[in-house]
């Protein structure tokens, strides 16, 4: 088990009082590590492109070749000192030569769902139930992911996990395929880490910019998670962490931080509690 960070008096307080409310409710998750398990058998697990890549259908070059754009694009993902311009320049050009490797080693759609297969994939526990819960009471949901291979394997995976997407929505990337199965596109705009903000799901119609009479509960475990909601009006919004650590980091900016390890059913619990 992880550390457990208590629930503040102060946030107590606030979420009571947002539950209490007659504002309504809307939920924005990320996916990877924060719908799936991000510890499994006491190991990290890599985010759904990575599985994919260590596939044994893969070829070992298009592994080699992924690993290499990492090596080339990551410093610039936690580059603090770029502009966000800068940033989303590099960002877009890392997923453009990501996805010319998929074309380039005949990626196809069987092996990426077959990767959502892999042991190393599975949803936290009490996620179902909390879509669930949310289902029942009209909430929507917003699944914001960057993940590369991102909407194909999320919706496989929930479906897969029996949860209802009546009243869920994914923000991500899309990959088409050609007659042969084999990955073809992906459809514009590209969803990558320096444009997963509120402002991308604006301008996609996901959410109005004003949205003052609604509470939103974001759910994330990385730090940068908290601009999913960046750019959106709400009238207040509940920050709910997986922590990586006892980080300070992460204490001082979510509202809530739950263990590395933790399931969904304290969320739900907390919001059907008031
Ligand atoms: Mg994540």
């Amino acid at each position: 088990m992880g550390v457990r960070f208590p629930l503040g008096a102060q946030m107590h307080h606030n979420m009571s009082n947002n539950i209490k409310n007659k504002h309504s409710k809307i939920v924005i998750t990320d996916f990877d590590g924060t719908l799936s398990e991000k510890l499994v058998n006491g190991q990290k697990v890599p985010g759904l492109i990575s599985v994919l890549m260590s596939e044994p259908g893969i070829d070992k070059n298009c592994l080699v070749e992924y690993e290499e754009l990492f090596n080339k694009y990551h410093p610039y993902e936690q580059d603090i000192n770029l502009t966000l311009d800068q940033k989303q320049g590099f960002m877009l050009k890392w997923w453009v030569e990501v996805y010319s490797v998929l074309k380039k080693y005949k990626v196809t759609e069987k092996m990426i769902m077959a990767s959502c297969d892999s042991p190393l994939v599975q949803l936290r526990s009490g996620v179902k139930q909390f879509f669930d819960y949310c289902n029942n009471l009209c909430i929507p949901i917003i699944i914001f992911s960057a993940n590369g291979i991102g909407y194909n394997t999320i919706e496989y995976i929930l479906k897969k996990n029996d949860i209802s997407l009546t009243n869920v929505r994914i923000c991500a990337n899309i990959l088409h395929f050609d007659a042969n199965g084999q990955y073809a596109s992906t459809k514009l705009p590209i969803i990558h880490s320096a444009n997963k903000i509120g402002e991308t799901l604006i301008k996609n119609d996901f959410v109005a910019p004003d949205q003052d009479q609604t509470d939103c509960v974001l759910i994330g475990d990385n730090i940068d998670d908290l601009k999913m909601s960046e750019g959106i009006n709400f009238n207040n919004v509940i920050r709910v962490g997986f922590g990586d650590h006892a980080s300070v980091e992460f204490t001082q900016n979510f509202d809530y931080v739950l263990p590395i390890d933790a399931g969904f059913e304290e969320i739900t619990g907390k919001l059907n509690s008031q």
